[in-house]
Parts: structure tokens; sequence; C-alpha cells
């Protein structure tokens, strides 16, 4: 009988440390979400995302296709942003990568939404694009590898960088969007298909 009573309290001790790993993992996670992992994946900022071009097909629009994977370019003065000066943040339309803030937002009147600085260090890579016998500053998204346009020196102070981003690679949420979501500013925004 002792030995019966002896199991049954062992049993108890068990489960409560189980509980007490999995609340403490617990916070842990919420830990992870406050310095910048996705609420909705967990994924980390800068983890790559790789899908195959059949599966990119399934998810983006024909146009999104055309410009985030074939790196083509939608006509200038056409796309949703160009003149579009909400307060708010850009996301990469793959991917819900946030790419740029609304304040570094500007009108350089060449047909393209404008930005002077990316929203933060390792959101955005760059290659050089040798193509239309130019040599440009090609940029993608850095964590889908996406087309987003070019990034030029020609722009305002203080970095004198102009990104020069095709609207079909984004996708706008106001301020207002994200407050209500309460999401948190450095979040990604999940996108249909994932
Ligand atoms: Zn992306």
């Amino acid at each position: 009988m002792n030995r019966i009573v002896f199991i049954v309290k062992g049993n108890i001790v068990f489960i409560a440390v189980v509980l007490f790993s999995w609340l403490t993992m617990g916070s842990c996670a919420q830990k992870n979400h406050e310095s910048g992992i996705n609420q909705n994946s967990g994924m980390k900022v800068t983890e790559k995302i790789f899908k195959s071009e059949e599966e990119w097909k399934k998810l983006l629009t024909k146009e999104q296709y055309e410009v985030l994977r074939q790196k083509g370019t939608e006509r200038p003065y056409t796309g949703l942003y160009d003149q579009h000066f909400i307060k708010g943040s850009y996301f990469c339309a793959a991917c819900g990568l946030k790419l740029f803030d609304s304040d570094s937002k500007f009108d350089a009147g060449c047909g393209w939404p404008s930005f002077s600085v990316p929203t933060g260090k390792g959101h955005i890579d760059e290659h050089k694009d040798r193509s239309y016998g130019m040599v440009r500053t090609e940029v993608v998204c850095s964590r889908c590898g996406g087309h987003l346009g070019h990034v030029f020196n020609d722009g305002p102070p203080p970095t004198g960088l102009r990104y020069c981003i095709n609207s079909v690679s984004l996708i706008f949420r106001s301020a207002e969007q994200i407050e209500n979501e309460k999401r948190n500013p450095t979040d990604s925004i999940p996108i249909s298909g994932e």
C-alpha cells in the first residue's frame, strides 16, 4: 500500500515538473516574439524562405510573379503605391517581411514608390544587375529573395539613396491597422497560402 502511495506521489511530482517546463518555454516564446519573431509563424525575420517556382505561382498573382520572381518592372505611374502617402508600413508581397516605413517614402517623380532607407538592417539584400546594358544595384527581399526594384545614389539626405520599388512587390498596412491588429511594429504580416 505504501508503495502505491509513493508511485502516485511520484507521478504528481513528474506532472508538476513537466507543467513547470512547459510554462517556462511559453515565456521564452513570448520573449522571442518581442525580439522580432513573426507572431504567426514563429519565423525569425532573417530566416530564409525557399519555394519552388510552382509554389510561388500558386501563391502570387500573375503580376506579382512577373515582378517578384522574374525580375519584371511595372509600368511607371501605374503602381498602387506610387502616389500613396498614408502613415504605415510596407511589407514584402511574397513573404510578408516588413521592408519600409512610410516615414522614408518620398515622391521622386520617377513613377515608382521611392524610399530613402529600408525599415531595418538585414531586411533587404543587394545584387549587381548588368541587364539592359546598364550596371544597377538590384534590391531583393532578404527572406524570400523576391525582386523589389533597384537602389540609386540620387536620393534625399541623409542617406542620399533612392530605393525605387515596384508597387506589386509590396503590401501596405496603415499604422491604424497595425495598431488594431495588436501587431508588434517589427512583425511580418501573414501571407495567404502559408
Ligand atoms: Zn519576401
